[in-house]
């Protein structure tokens, strides 16, 4: 019979090597959520810190607009924005869903925060109190003028202009009749203007011609249309002249280079700002032709130690981790063997048993060979994927 999840840590709890155990201590813990052995994210501030400072510099002190969707890439919206609100390089933040927006505000985050997403024109005046700035591509010059005669607040607009990557965004050649027409509103004022890359390199360039030469047009007929951006990370490492008068990097703030080739160029010094990390919850030995996971999926082909780790797809592990990518126990790599379940996985120690339980187990963190970025290559799954996939009830400690 199988043994519950909750029997299983239970049993584990009991085992005399968790004698004099100390559980983790609870002042620092952001998340209402927290156990001993349940797997937790940590977030190195002062990483966070560095990497503004070396995006500000690679882009010639111009302002950052720190984009933070997607739970913060993982570490949590609020806990990000609270790290990178004081940094002067800091002009604001950008998310793509509406009640993240709301939970910066309501985190008490005061810098300008922009809805990258939709949102419904019933909403508009919720965006007017918690001064939120939309995204905007449609003609809803009146709406918004309804909002600011209803509220009293106008809510300034950033236009998004699709210059070929198809998403979102008008037409870059409806974009200088569907401005005029917005200006024409009078509530309305352009707090800026963007657009995104498809991070194709050919297509890049021409992207960025037809933004400059839309923008210049308007603003040569007087229009003023707030600092353009459209520089996310590749453009950072990639185009110089797309760093326009702000930047919107998201995963070179969180210090993962984007592309394992950025790494090696020199421009950037990125230092990880999340870790993933468990504890073992139990030890055991297999004989020769004995199995593990479901399906058999590792038989042991000699007498070896295996370590249970409480992590799995459930959380964000990726199951094609499973017989790729290692985990960091007591400064050693250890293969991840068998498959990755729902709430855990299994590490192959070895022939001793070098592991025990509570020992903390790192899927990765800031050490070379332990980076994110490592961990995604070795696993063969994106780095955004794994780190935008992590639950986002799992703990999250700022240290
Ligand atoms: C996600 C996103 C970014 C940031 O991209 P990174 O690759 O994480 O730097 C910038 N702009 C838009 C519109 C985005 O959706």
């Amino acid at each position: 019979m199988l043994t519950s999840r909750r029997r299983f840590i239970s049993a584990a709890s009991a085992v005399p090597v968790l004698a004099g155990f100390q559980p983790a201590p609870k002042a620092d813990i952001v998340a209402l959520r927290d156990s001993t052995f349940d797997p937790w994210i940590e977030i190195t501030a002062a990483n966070l810190r560095h990497n503004v400072g070396e995006i500000h510099r690679r882009v010639e002190n111009r302002p950052i607009l720190a984009v933070i969707k997607n739970n913060g890439y993982g570490l949590g919206v609020a806990n990000v924005a609270r790290v990178l609100e004081p940094l002067d390089a800091i002009a604001g933040f950008a998310v793509v869903k509406l009640h993240e927006a709301m939970t910066l505000r309501d985190a008490g985050i005061r810098k300008p925060v922009l809805l990258m997403g939709p949102f419904a024109e019933g909403e508009l005046a919720d965006l007017a109190h918690r001064n939120i700035m939309p995204m905007v591509y449609t003609a809803i010059g009146a709406a918004l003028d309804r909002v600011a005669a209803r509220t009293g607040r106008p809510v300034p607009i950033h236009v998004c202009v699709d210059t070929g990557l198809g998403r979102d965004g008008v037409p870059f050649r409806e974009a200088s009749p569907l401005i005029k027409e917005l200006a024409a509103s009078r509530s309305v004022t352009f707090a800026g203007i963007m657009t995104t890359f498809s991070e194709d390199e050919g297509l890049d360039k021409e992207q960025l011609r037809r933004f400059e030469r839309m923008t210049s047009d308007l603003t040569n007929a007087g229009a003023t249309l707030g600092p353009r951006h459209a520089a996310s990370s590749f453009a950072v490492f990639q185009h110089p002249d797309a760093f326009l008068d702000m930047v919107r990097p998201g995963m070179a703030i969180y210090g993962i280079y984007s592309e394992s080739s950025f790494r090696t160029l020199g421009l950037m010094d990125l230092w990880p700002a999340i870790a993933l990390k468990t504890r073992a919850i139990y030890v055991k030995q297999l004989q020769p032709g004995e199995s593990a996971g479901y399906e058999k999926a590792y038989t042991a082909t000699k007498p070896v130690w295996l370590a249970t780790l409480p992590v799995g797809h459930a959380d964000g592990l990726p199951r094609s981790a499973a017989n790729r990518a290692r985990v960091r126990i007591n400064g050693v790599m250890y293969p991840i063997v068998a498959s990755v379940s729902a709430s855990h996985c299994i590490a192959e120690v070895g022939d001793e048993p070098a592991v025990k339980t509570g020992d903390i187990a790192t899927v990765f963190d800031a050490q070379d060979g332990s980076r994110p970025d490592d961990f995604g290559a070795a696993a063969n799954a994106s780095v955004y994927d794994l780190i935008m996939h992590l639950h986002a009830d799992l703990p999250r400690r700022v240290v």
